[in-house]
């Protein structure tokens, strides 16, 4: 399953490929799991609009939206394109009528996002409108660039809709200060494990990364998270930043199916210290890495190196 370090990968990727360019058509399969808000609702928010950023939140990519037509140059299709060539031209009238008469209208579009949430199989992939299409693909954004936003999920667990003002619980374990982060885990009785993967606590972490933290940090994974001492907790705040960072400059980890937008590997898993080792000797040891299941998920560790 994708985490924060695959999802971030994921987001840079489509920030440097798509930011500025303008959604002309949406393909969306009929699959209604995929779909938070109505696969029409989410054509006629995105059609049409023009992608001002692409930022995380934990897991979630967040697209931010403007009116596609609010300062870019109007280059309309062909009349062959039919229908879109339509919409296009209601919205250029509705535009130019709101631009005179009303500022407030326009600055609602403004806040229009589009959510997308990876779930266990999604990618986002950017691609030439002519690359082979993928089984699995439930939806298509044709971009004025010529390119092609394509949400591609095997398994379904993924989620998009269309929002504005989205919020999640928890903080980014990245920009929390050392003192946010300890205060987390206060009085808590669940193991460290659970509490590391509880996505109103922290964002963005999963098995691996948590696995991989609670190695480096020497603690292990069943320990009450609210016994932890300060400076464990320190060496968790550490190991937790040190992991996600090298983790991100390896394109993430592919374990499964996470591709990042080109369809390329991640390479972090290669640096895997714990996860996926049971039975293995320890790098630091040489004791045989240990599974168990903690809070439903297999959990690693070294009963050596980790107290
Ligand atoms: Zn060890």
């Amino acid at each position: 399953m994708p985490e924060l370090p695959e999802v971030e990968t994921v987001r840079r990727g489509l920030a440097e490929r798509v930011i500025g360019d303008r959604i002309e058509s949406v393909w969306l399969s009929g699959k209604p799991q995929t779909f938070k808000s109505p696969p029409r609702e989410i054509a006629r928010t995105l059609e049409g609009a023009r992608i001002t950023a692409v930022r995380r939140m934990g897991k979630h990519i967040i697209i931010d939206l403007a009116d596609g037509l609010a300062g870019a140059n109007l280059s309309l299709g062909p009349a062959s394109r039919g229908r879109a060539t339509a919409r296009r031209s209601a919205a250029t009238r509705n535009s130019q009528s709101e631009t005179r008469n009303s500022r407030k209208t326009k600055a609602v579009t403004a806040h229009t996002q589009w959510i997308v949430h990876l779930g266990m199989t999604g990618a986002l992939q950017v691609t030439r409108s002519e690359a082979e299409l993928l089984k699995h693909t439930h939806a298509i954004l044709q971009l004025a660039s010529g390119r092609e936003i394509r949400f591609i999920d095997p398994r379904r667990f993924g989620r998009m809709w269309v929002t504005s003002g989205f919020e999640t619980a928890g903080i980014e374990p990245l920009h929390a200060g050392l003192d946010e982060f300890t205060v987390l885990f206060r009085g808590r009785k669940t193991p460290i494990k659970s509490a590391l993967l509880n996505q109103k606590l922290l964002r963005g972490l999963g098995n691996i990364y948590a696995d991989e933290s609670l190695f480096r940090a020497g603690i292990r994974p069943r320990r009450q998270a609210g016994s932890l001492k300060r400076e464990e907790l320190r060496r968790l705040y550490q190991s937790i930043q040190q992991v996600l960072k090298e983790a991100i400059a390896a394109g993430g980890s592919s374990v499964s199916d996470y591709f990042d937008v080109e369809g390329e590997p991640g390479l972090f898993q290669t640096h895997h210290r714990v996860y996926g080792r049971g039975g293995e000797p320890c790098l630091v040891c040489g004791t045989s890495i240990k599974r168990i299941v903690v809070a439903g998920r297999g959990t690693h560790y070294c009963p050596k190196c980790q107290k």
